[in-house]
């Protein structure tokens, strides 16, 4: 959603009919995609109570920072190259109607390379196999216990477990922009959860180990891919048979009005995908556990009692440069948005 728009149409409306309102600022606001910044950071914290004792103890203490870097990867996005593709993969690019991308895209990176270049690879997206090079890199920052690798990872793997549960990072119309349904993105993972994520039920039980994370991996991408047909279809019908007036709302952000897609329209489709949004968190925090915990097993299970120190001087100071470029920036590669 564009906050900036949001404030032209409304500084209009303000002006002709509320004149004796104060007309408000525009703020600059960089839009925030992959499932809001709340569901990240709610992922992240809500894995670290689906652990067994022996991780837990470790990640409690550390919870505030995995919670709040849940979403570097998104920050990144304006100031690295090489980081959007990591987020999403347009599964569907592969194929014509009909057939299944599963059966035609390999799962191993380097037979994908072999089939279609890594070129093309990035131009779509690798979020499975960015996801198997995360939980290798958690597992030789457990094994180095580095903590401040550990912790990082930690928070980053989550982000693209995250992401890859959104059935929209895994389909070129991400945005609904091939179906006139531009908006759906930011829809269905910010604006849902914003209004009924509080509600949701984040008791998940213990976490597992995956004995094939990149197998893991594709079995997530898949239930995205396989809802991505609900998503769309949904919205549409629900679209036209909605009060054209209705389907959006006026809500004050800030200093801003935004226009949202109305609360009574996004709860009725909330409830016809069945509470989709609650399951693929529940799935996300799950999945974000289990490969903490995989990562942390296939390391040799280190004791972490002894890490207690705080993260390097280094580390803070490329965490301040990624906000920087956040809150100037342009996403470099896809902008979920546009
Ligand atoms: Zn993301
Ligand atoms: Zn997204």
């Amino acid at each position: 959603m564009k906050y900036i728009k949001g404030f032209t149409v409304f500084s209009l409306i303000s002006i002709l009919l509320f004149s004796f309102t104060p007309i408000p600022k525009p703020t600059k606001h960089v839009c925030t995609n992959t499932w809001g910044f709340y569901a990240h950071k709610r992922i992240n914290r809500m894995a670290t109570f689906s652990l067994p004792p022996e991780l837990f103890t470790f990640y409690k203490k550390n919870i505030e920072f995995i919670t709040e870097h849940a979403v570097d990867p998104d920050k990144r996005r304006y100031a690295a190259k090489g980081e959007a593709e990591r987020h999403y993969i347009d599964i569907d690019h592969y194929v014509k109607p009909g057939e299944d991308p599963f059966l035609v895209v390999p799962k191993k990176w380097s037979d994908a390379v072999d089939k279609f270049t890594e070129d093309t690879l990035k131009a779509y997206g690798i979020v499975p196999w960015h996801l198997e090079v995360m939980v290798k890199r958690l597992t030789r920052a457990f094994k180095t216990k580095n903590l401040n690798r550990i912790l990082q990872y930690s928070a980053e793997l989550g982000h693209y477990v995250g992401d890859a549960h959104v059935p929209l990072h895994t389909t070129e119309n991400y945005n609904g922009q091939m179906t006139g349904q531009k908006g759906i993105h930011g829809f269905w993972e910010s604006r849902i959860p914003e209004i009924s994520a509080e509600d949701y039920d984040y008791l998940i039980g213990r976490c597992e180990y995956i004995a094939d994370p990149l197998e893991k991996a594709w079995e997530v991408v898949k239930g995205s891919s396989d809802a991505v047909d609900s998503v769309l279809s949904f919205e549409k019908e629900l679209t036209e048979r909605w009060p054209k007036d209705q389907k959006y709302s006026y809500e004050n952000r800030g200093q801003v009005m935004m226009k949202v897609y109305s609360k009574e329209f996004s709860l009725e489709y909330q409830r016809m995908l069945g509470q989709m949004q609650e399951r693929r968190m529940r799935g996300s925090i799950l999945t974000t556990a289990s490969f903490w915990y995989t990562a942390w097993v296939n390391a040799g299970q280190p004791d972490l009692s002894t890490l207690n120190g705080e993260i390097s001087e280094d580390m803070k100071k490329q965490m301040e440069e990624n906000d920087k470029f956040f809150r100037n920036g342009k996403v470099v590669g896809r902008d979920f948005e546009n």
